[in-house]
């Protein structure tokens, strides 16, 4: 770090967030304590299968509040059509707050039609898969799923609403690929450090201390409680680790890439969308994966390696191709996926090591057989 340090002095620096962040088992029936100070007419996007399961009980628990209240179900991709559908239907209902309900698309569209609206945000999340709650990023795709581009809004939410009880009870498959997402935070914060990349506040400053302390901690975080939160949440428990893995898959981690920007770990996933094979797979299962590849393309030593790859394993994260089912990819295809993660104005180009379609390649090619001997020997040593 000390050598990363000096450049601040000249550049400046930059620290955003939400407003508020509250995390607590049952908040969701306390959502109207937290809406009414935003606004009198909140326009509710909900995930469709909380829509379905919750919806009334969320519309209950808010009678009575005073507010203004529309409900719609969110159509599952943030993609052009949907965001402009919504933003419709928010300036239709006069509403001056958006509530995302959901998960991460959910999120990133209630954003976008509350900027547009001119309206203030509310993120309830209601799995931990993603640190898409907190920012003033949002990330469109096409209809079928393919990364489109990012977006820096002007304002982050206003107050994000976590209920851990109900997180606890998701299948514990979204919480860990949230894992995955937040694995990325302080290596693609160091990445940016090494070459001394602005973060997404305000046009891009230099990460502040706050920022990189935060990342930080989200990395230290992850490696004391993830697996023990992983086995509670399989089991239905909420335990103090669990609280603490939610709390770094959605305020550390998003104000960790917020304050110091994503690299190649992201560039990566965004390039694996061009294989069909990977659409079955969240964000934050490819990030993991696009986490080991991101060491890799940057020289780390195996060792450092090996353990964050271990780490992955432990918790059922993919570490090879085959885990996404590209055990069959070409190379072709990885140069597909090299060449989308590289096209002009991507995150990849943010490393600190010289770039190219054949270098990228490369390094996920290698990765993928430094994962699959390690692990392909540890199989048939048992
Ligand atoms: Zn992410």
């Amino acid at each position: 770090m000390a050598a990363t340090q000096g450049w601040h002095s000249a550049q400046g620096r930059a620290f955003g967030g939400p407003l508020k962040y509250i995390q607590r088992a049952g908040e969701i029936g306390r959502l109207a304590d937290h809406l009414t100070p935003l606004g009198s007419k909140a326009f509710l996007l909900v995930d469709g299968f909380v829509f379905e399961k919750l919806g009334a009980s969320i519309l209950a628990s808010l009678e009575g509040s005073g507010l203004g209240l529309t409900m719609e179900k969110f159509n599952g991709e943030c993609c052009r059509e949907e965001i402009d559908r919504v933003t419709a239907l928010v300036a239709e209902a006069k509403a001056d707050m958006v509530v995302g309900i959901g998960g991460g698309k959910t999120a990133d569209t209630a954003k976008l039609a509350a900027i547009a609206n001119k309206a203030r945000i509310a993120i309830v999340p209601t799995i931990a898969s993603t640190d898409a709650p907190t920012s003033a990023i949002a990330v469109t795709y096409t209809p079928q799923g393919v990364f489109k581009e990012s977006f820096m809004l002007p304002r982050n939410p206003d107050v994000v609403v976590v209920d851990s009880a109900l997180i606890a009870k998701a299948p514990v498959r979204f919480l860990v690929a949230g894992i995955g997402d937040a694995l990325s935070t302080w290596f693609e914060a160091r990445s940016n450090l090494e070459s001394r990349s602005d973060n997404f506040i305000a046009g891009g400053y230099p990460a502040p201390l706050a920022g990189i302390a935060i990342a930080k901690t989200c990395h230290e975080v992850l490696m004391r409680d993830a697996l023990a939160a992983k086995l509670a949440v399989e089991k239905g428990a909420l335990t103090p680790a669990v609280e603490n893995i939610i709390e770094a898959n959605t305020l550390l981690s998003g104000l960790g890439f917020e304050n110091c920007a994503v690299s190649a770990a992201h560039g990566i996933h965004d390039g694996l969308t061009v294989l069909e094979e990977s659409h079955g797979f969240f964000h934050g299962e490819k990030v993991a994966f696009g986490v080991l590849c991101l060491l890799m393309l940057e020289g780390r030593p195996l060792a450092e390696i090996e353990e964050t790859a271990r780490f992955c394993r432990s918790l059922g994260l993919p570490t090879t191709l085959a885990d996404l089912r590209l055990g069959k990819a070409s190379a072709a295809d990885i140069e597909r996926v090299a060449k989308a993660a590289l096209k002009e104005g991507s995150i990849t180009w943010r490393v600190a090591v010289p770039l190219s379609v054949e270098i990228v390649r490369d390094a996920i090619i290698a990765l993928d057989a430094f994962t699959s001997s390690l692990f392909g020997a540890e199989r048939q040593a048992h």
